[in-house]
């Protein structure tokens, strides 16, 4: 009989209880009796709903404190020394994931992207003689936590092979993946203590294998899965692979000795076919049929077919349904959405409402069409109101999209007239100083926000506020001594938000947080619909800020790619063609700025990196569309008018030659973290613009003297010409105080004039 799974359910909590249980006990209110049992409540109440919604297979070990891929760190005993004597128990753990101390020192662990999604990951620091020991039971004892409460889970891991490709070897050499006869004495214990405690099936996450996976990898994996199955026979090992398809090694991997292979049907449903000629009889298929990091509504019709079609080749009792990833990555319940209209709520469903779906493809297959009829009429009646509804296309977007043409992606004069125009009317110095954007967003910023969102203060007095904010910033600055200035971004809560909120097509949330790390949590808007501007959206704030100063004031909008890969975006058209939309709503705004005196414009794209998708064919296809969809935007200005791009939160390195082809005329981008790694690859590629190496690591309360940031432009300047250095910090200081930021930026400017002096 087919089964339905789960493969992870979202662990913040309805209402963010993990959160607010976090921020509690890291200011001490709460000690870990309290934490824990925080810990436990979220648990059980995830096991009772999955278990109320009919889930034959429900996830354990899917929750944690802070992030699983540091608890599977911790449970193998991979814990850098420099913890060790902070024991085993929750300081230590949090030490890795935060660091300690207000001054942070003993460094976290690195923070890094989850493959193409939002969320972020304790990156395991390992040794090249590692070793490793079971150091935690958390697996066995949340399973043995659900029996008692009378739900039989599924206990899930990161796999060994994915635990280690995710990791980093301090000597930078080594490969993780070396490591793996070491590390897998852990799993098989691991594995046995489960079939001790009475677990039948076990979740072996291994998303790095749909992630390009290198040879050597692949020739590792076999015998690996051997050790592990012959460790506890009993066992039934699903190995969960998802984000991607796994393309050719399918059939390597349906060869392999486990009971099931998960699929993520949704990103790539063409591998269905060819995984039901490779399957072998003893093996059984879970199918990703139900988008699980997007919240969209799904076809259940057209699932149904596909289901029906994997029965017949395999029979029910090799086929399980799921959703195509963790529900890590959804918002929890639409229902908690009552501010959205009916017609949008319709169309959408969230964790719970994914594994409803499931359940009813698993009742629709198992009962027959005619049991769930009703569920499925309604399901194809909202499938339908949303392909059709207006609200979603608009022909005069249509029309522009259609209407782009080659010279619209193209400056005017090629880099080196620029640059001259550029000299001439901005008459910067050498080493030019700015920030990137928003300033630091003190209690009564956000405070009057909120009142103006809720109507406890008219809009004419939060613009004179907004007015006045932005004017004390402007004379900060200018006192300080910065060359570019900003306006701040004091009306800004989140630079996806502001956008979305003043563009068609978007829709916000008001529960629909998911986790980005740790306690965390963001809320994507919903993309929709077709995009466009209602009308200026920054302009007046820029202006203002212009007004107030004969420095050049930059605006600062946020670019097509993160607006799109940091909402929920529509699955009904291509990402390219979203993209090319905000594209054209942001030429627009850059038009409009320009007319109303902006000689600087920056365009943020920090989620540029992130959307890479994996494979040499595809990731060259994601960068030309991403590269054509800045310059959409940006390309529209005149040759004085100076066009800046902002990255950061990745590594750049392997996207450096489409940073070039974004033809910006200066990339301001992270690099204090990465010590210069990153200018490196410049010189390498002799980026042949302007460069501002963030030089002051925005997301520490540290503020660096003007000693260390004349070091690190030092070191810059031995790979950046002179006459092409800026200087400003990493991104923007919204998360720091005014005595931690301003500080730092009078170190800021004192080093690049001591450094203008030198020249
Ligand atoms: N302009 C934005 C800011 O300063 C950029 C934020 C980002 O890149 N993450 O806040
Ligand atoms: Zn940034």
């Amino acid at each position: 009989m087919v089964i339905s799974a789960n493969l992870g359910f979202p662990r913040i909590g309805p209402r963010r209880e993990l959160k607010t249980a976090l921020e509690r006990y890291w200011s001490g209110e709460i000690g870990d009796g309290e934490l824990l049992a925080a810990g436990r409540a979220i648990r059980r109440e995830n096991w009772a709903r999955q278990a109320a919604l009919g889930l034959h297979h429900i996830p354990s070990n899917d929750f944690s404190f802070y992030d699983h891929v540091l608890d599977m760190a911790t449970t193998v005993g991979a814990v850098p020394s420099r913890y060790r004597e902070l024991g085993t128990g929750l300081p230590a753990y949090f030490a890795m994931a935060r660091g300690t101390g207000s001054g942070r020192d003993l460094p976290p662990l690195h923070l890094t992207k989850w493959f193409d999604t939002n969320y972020h990951y304790l990156v395991p620091e390992l040794d090249a003689g590692q070793e490793f020991g079971l150091e935690s039971t958390k697996p066995v004892d949340e399973f043995l936590e659900g029996r008692a409460l009378g739900i039989h889970t599924r206990p899930v891991l990161l796999g060994p092979v994915s635990f280690l490709l995710l990791g980093r070897t301090r000597d930078g050499h080594t490969e993780p993946i070396t490591l793996l006869d070491g590390l897998l004495p852990v799993y098989e214990s691991l594995l046995e203590r489960l079939a001790a405690a009475g677990a039948d099936w076990v979740q072996l996450d291994e998303p790095c294998l749909a992630w390009d996976p290198q040879p050597r990898v692949m020739r590792a994996l076999p015998l690996a899965y051997e050790r592990l199955a012959q460790a506890a026979p009993a066992l039934r090992l699903l190995l969960a692979t998802y984000f991607a398809g796994v393309a050719e090694h399918l059939p390597a991997l349906c060869r392999l000795p486990i009971h099931a292979l998960h699929l993520d049907l949704v990103q790539a449903p063409d591998q269905l076919e060819p995984a039901l000629a490779a399957a072998p009889a003893n093996l059984s298929l879970s199918l990703g049929l139900v988008d699980g990091r997007n919240v969209w509504r799904t076809d259940l019709d057209r699932a149904l077919l596909v289901l029906e079609r994997a029965c017949d080749r395999l029979g029910g009792d090799r086929v399980l349904v799921a959703p195509s990833c963790s529900l890590l990555h959804a918002p929890i319940d639409v229902d908690l959405e009552t501010g959205l209209d009916l017609e949008l709520r319709s169309w959408l469903a969230f964790a719970i409402q994914k594994l409803r779906e499931v359940s009813l493809l698993v009742s629709g297959i198992r009962h027959g069409r005619e049991a769930v009829a009703r569920a499925l009429a309604e399901s194809r009646e909202a499938v339908r109101a949303r392909r059709e509804s207006p609200r979603v296309h608009d022909a005069a977007v249509g029309r522009r999209v259609a209407a782009i043409s080659a010279d619209m992606l193209r400056r005017s004069s090629p880099y080196p007239e620029r640059r001259l125009r550029q000299q001439a009317s901005l008459g910067l110095p050498l080493f030019p100083t700015t920030t990137i954007g928003s300033f630091p967003q003190t209690r009564e910023v956000r405070a009057a926000r909120a009142a103006v969102r809720n109507g406890r203060v008219r809009p004419a007095d939060y613009d004179r506020f907004a007015c006045a904010e932005i004017e004390r910033a402007v004379r900060i600055q200018e006192e300080i001594g910065l060359d570019v200035l900003v306006h701040g971004e004091c009306e800004r809560a989140d630079m996806v938000e502001f956008f979305a909120e003043r563009l068609n097509g978007f829709a916000p949330t008001e529960h629909g947080w998911v986790q980005s790390y740790g306690s965390r949590c963001v809320r994507p808007p919903i993309l929709f619909g077709d995009v466009s501007r209602r009308e200026p959206m920054t302009v007046r704030w820029s202006r203002h800020a212009q007004s107030l100063t004969a420095k050049p004031v930059k605006g600062m909008l946020t670019g097509p790619l993160t607006l799109a890969l940091w909402s929920f975006v529509r699955d009904d058209q291509p990402l390219a063609l979203t993209c090319r939309q905000l594209a054209l709503a942001l030429r627009d705004e850059v038009a409009d700025l320009e007319t109303a005196g902006i000689r600087v414009i920056q365009i943020d794209e920090p989620a540029f990196r992130q959307g890479l998708p994996p494979g040499p064919e595809t990731r060259k296809a994601y960068l030309a569309w991403a590269v054509e969809a800045f310059r959409l935007a940006s390309s529209g200005v005149r040759d004085d008018t100076q066009l800046h791009v902002h990255m950061c939160y990745s590594d750049f390195n392997d996207v450096l030659e489409a940073i070039m082809e974004m033809d910006a005329d200066v990339l301001a981008i992270e690099a204090s973290r990465s010590g210069m790694r990153v200018l490196e690859a410049f010189r390498r590629y002799r980026y042949p613009r302007e460069v501002g190496p963030g030089v002051y690591d925005v997301h520490s309360p540290r503020v660096p003297g003007t000693d260390e940031i004349l070091d690190r432009l030092r070191e810059a300047l031995r790979l950046v010409p002179a006459d092409r250095l800026w200087v400003n910090p990493d991104c923007g200081l919204k998360t720091r105080h005014w005595d931690e930021a301003r500080p730092a930026l009078v170190a800021l400017v004192t080093a690049a004039r001591r450094l203008r002096g030198e020249a």
